[in-house]
């Protein structure tokens, strides 16, 4: 127990694209000491939190309330008063529809600090990435928010369906999904023309978003008709009919896209982010664990005695990391390698070596370890000394050839590649219920790995109608070998390549 009590933020934690946060959020996400946080606040954010942050889920999906607000409330009065500082995230903005002014009240009237950190709201986000811009000059010059929750059976009714009828304001229903029916009925009643244009945007900003278009006669019958569902935003008024020459989100030619990533965590981001960027959803379920080997003495042996070496040749990212992680690790750095040629396998391998203050002295013209031969061949390496650290149980084709061309060769094991199947059940389940578009594979031991995860003979059956994309012809042998023939392979073997060719297939379908 601390001696002051901490302050509560109650923040606007935005729509769900985890860019649309403040950066005031993040860095109050990133000092404190609880993180409470509801249904609709993205997952992504607590990624920012302290790693001994205590973070807790208050749920809140339509009627399922993990904690009352009640609980809610004592909660955040609890942890203040025991001193820690508590970031409070709501979806949107805690003061649209929010019930942070409650929370609020209720803290004053506790006597915690708190503060509010105002945030993007769903209201409008929402129909911005829809292409609706909630107000327009040309259509309306002011716009309403709206809860949708209210009771229509009620009787002291704050809606006043008559001033929303008679007003050319954008309306904003929030909340509104399940009352939709009864929305539209009153607004016709009161007077509003039936072909006034309405749009539901169900999960605004996210990869999920999907919207729904029609007119105040149709919407209610084309909802149902796709089946879409809370949380989502109603838009009602002339500026809806702007999106179908602003729409641009989901023009993205991913858009919509589930794919799965196979690779290892660590090595994934970059592909996540460049598929994520272009509308995919991607979907992690790394099949690779990437770890030190279990017998690091080889490697530190062959770094003991570098001096004696011509030539290091790194053949992936890993052994880049692994090589100098354990070069560090002996208290050594880079000057221990300044008499040394370097070779690289593949543009990415090559510009992590830079990152080291290391220039690649050969980089093959393509990317698999025969051009490296090719390359070699030029240079001459007979009677030299090389070091190749790499994975436990690499290809074996590149020592071969790098021995018949008489290099003295020594293969030392920088790290292994385990198997990762902790996303065995969610991957199965996905599958089964075809909701996995395309799955990528970014080397052989994603492909193994990734059959192992599902047993072989189920394997061709749930893939029927899934795409399977490889980074290149070695990769999708392996995949021919379990009698998968992928469906498309990359032109240039590397991660942008894998892209390239994800968006020319997806393109060509159009
Ligand atoms: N404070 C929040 C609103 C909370 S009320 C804000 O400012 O956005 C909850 C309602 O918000 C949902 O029922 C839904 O109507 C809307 N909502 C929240 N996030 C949404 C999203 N990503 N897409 C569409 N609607 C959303």
């Amino acid at each position: 127990m601390k001696d002051k009590t901490g302050t509560v933020y109650l923040i606007g934690a935005g729509p769900g694209d985890p860019g649309l946060l403040t950066i005031k959020a993040k860095d109050c996400i990133e000092h404190a000491d609880v993180v409470v946080y509801d249904y609709l606040a993205s997952p992504f954010l607590l990624d920012y939190a302290k790693s001994d942050a205590q973070i807790i889920y208050v749920g809140k999906k339509g009627g399922d309330h993990t904690l009352s607000q009640n609980k809610i409330n004592l909660l955040l009065v609890d942890k203040a008063k025991q001193g820690f500082d508590v970031a409070r995230l709501k979806g949107g903005d805690p003061f649209v529809f929010g019930r942070g002014g409650e929370e609020a009240q209720m803290l004053l009237s506790h006597g915690v600090p708190y503060e509010v950190i105002p945030g993007v709201t769903s209201a409008i986000a929402a129909p911005a990435y829809a292409g609706i811009p909630v107000t327009h000059r040309d259509h309306t010059s002011f716009v309403s928010f709206i809860t949708g929750h209210e009771d229509p059976t009620k009787k002291d009714t704050s809606m006043q369906w008559d001033v929303y009828a008679k007003s050319n304001a954008t309306l904003v229903f929030l909340m509104g999904v399940k009352n939709l029916e009864n929305i539209v009925k009153n607004l016709i009643k009161h007077g509003k023309p039936s072909d006034t244009p309405v749009a539901l945007v169900r999960w605004g900003t996210t990869a999920r978003q999907q919207t729904v278009t029609g007119t105040l006669e149709n919407i209610a019958e084309r909802v149902k008709q796709a089946n879409l569902k809370s949380p989502a935003i109603i838009v009602i008024g002339h500026v809806v009919s702007l999106r179908d020459e602003l729409s641009w989100f989901d023009k993205r030619p991913l858009f919509g896209k589930r794919i799965v990533i196979t690779r290892a965590r660590a090595q994934s981001s970059g592909l996540v982010s460049t598929l994520s960027k272009l509308g995919a959803l991607c979907i992690e379920i790394p099949t690779i664990q990437i770890a030190p080997p279990e017998d690091t003495a080889p490697l530190k042996e062959s770094i003991k005695n570098i001096k004696n070496y011509d030539w290091l040749i790194f053949t992936s990212v890993n052994g880049v990391k692994y090589f100098f992680d354990t070069l560090f690790d002996m208290g050594k750095d880079v000057r221990a390698l300044g008499h040394l040629k370097f070779a690289c396998i593949g543009p990415v391998t090559k510009e992590r070596l830079k990152d080291y203050g290391i220039i690649s002295d050969i980089l093959p013209e393509t990317y698999r370890a025969e051009s490296v031969i090719d390359a070699f061949s030029t240079l001459g390496i007979k009677d030299k000394k090389v070091l190749l650290p790499r994975a436990k149980l690499a290809r074996t084709i590149l020592p071969e050839e790098l021995t018949k061309m008489g290099a003295r060769l020594d293969e030392v094991t920088a790290y292994e590649t385990r198997l990762n199947a902790d996303g065995k059940e969610e991957l199965i389940s996905l599958l089964e219920n075809n909701e996995i578009d395309a799955i990528t594979f970014t080397s052989s031991s994603t492909v193994s790995n990734f059959i192992s995860l599902l047993e072989l003979k189920e394997a061709k059956k749930l893939l029927k109608n899934v795409v399977t994309a490889s980074i290149g012809p070695i990769t999708s042998d392996t995949a021919r070998s379990f009698d998968i023939e992928p469906d498309i392979e990359a032109k240039e073997y590397t991660i942008q390549g894998l892209v390239d060719s994800l968006l020319t297939y997806y393109e060509s379908r159009k």
